[in-house]
């Protein structure tokens, strides 16, 4: 694990999620905590040896492989976790994560593994968007949903840590569908990132960046051609797995992994809500089966 110092009191880890690390007179708040306990283990030896004691740790959202790293971390230090609401909620009760995507049923097997499913962790303190004060640093907490539904990020010394609001050219080339639960938030959210005056930014699943416009420009429109592409097939009606089958055959995914299978499923659902939401699609329900389709004018 490296650690790369930005500022007097912010770092971060580079890796498969880009870990936070604020620290002050000793004391370091993590932002976010990696997939599993072998995350977990490492960042806490790689804070020994910069000196630094743990005291908290804030999760931008629910995910697990940002909050997988907790449980070790809480079971070996005093630390104490934040967390915004409703992700709150799942960070404690993580199965919830693999029964959401189950429809609300009892997850299939498949579905219990440490890429939906992380070990549960107590939160100690519910975050709201605004100022905090944590280990004597005033840290900024600016909402940020859409991604996920509470998904937060955290500001301080004019670096943002912006959790999975973008997504790189690279992920999007392959997935195609990245995971957003909230179309309209997750808009809204493109919009604001886009006017937040930072130095740094840095997204979870990408190189820290001191523009971005640029991976805005392209995470909005990967949305809005996946908008219009869905739009295009509910010309005619369709069921949601119809839309996910034709979809995913344009795209040319592939994958047989059911959990991936779920995440996409998932992520269709919020486009075709937010297609209803706003009068764009309709619903009918004939024959037991339920169809999407494009509204008139
Ligand atoms: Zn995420």
């Amino acid at each position: 694990m490296d650690y790369v110092e930005v500022t007097e009191h912010v770092g971060y880890v580079p890796g498969a999620v880009n870990i936070g690390v604020l620290h002050n007179e000793g004391m370091a708040v993590l932002v976010d905590t990696g997939l599993d306990k072998d995350n977990g283990r490492k960042l806490l030896r790689l804070l020994e040896e910069q000196g630094l004691t743990l005291k908290a740790i804030i999760n931008t959202h629910s995910h697990a492989d940002h909050n997988g790293g907790n449980n070790y971390l809480v079971n070996n230090t005093e630390a104490q976790v934040y967390a915004p609401s409703i992700e709150s909620g799942i960070i404690e009760n993580p199965l919830l994560e693999p029964i959401y995507l189950f429809h609300g049923a009892y997850p299939i097997r498949n579905l219990h593994n440490k890429f939906v499913l992380a070990k549960p962790s107590k939160v100690d303190h519910i975050l709201e968007p605004g100022k905090t004060e944590i280990i004597d640093l005033e840290l900024e907490i600016i909402a940020l949903p859409g991604h996920s539904y509470n998904q937060i990020g955290v500001k301080l010394d004019d670096v943002l840590f912006c959790a999975d609001t973008v997504f790189s050219d690279r992920v999007i080339d392959k997935y195609r569908i990245p995971v957003v639960q909230d179309i309209a938030r997750h808009l809204e959210t493109l919009d604001k990132l886009e006017g937040i005056e930072c130095s740094l930014f840095v997204p979870a699943h990408t190189k820290p960046t001191k523009d971005i416009k640029p991976l805005v420009a392209k995470n909005r429109e990967t949305t809005q051609s996946i908008l219009e592409d869905i739009k295009e097939l509910l010309k005619e009606p369709r069921t949601t797995e119809e839309v996910q089958m034709v979809l995913g055959n344009q795209y040319g995914l592939d994958s047989d992994v059911i959990q991936q299978y779920y995440l996409i499923q998932m992520t269709l659902m919020a486009y075709l809500g937010y297609l209803y939401d706003t009068k764009q699609a309709e619903i009918k329900v004939e024959e037991n089966r339920l169809q999407w389709s494009l509204l008139d004018g």
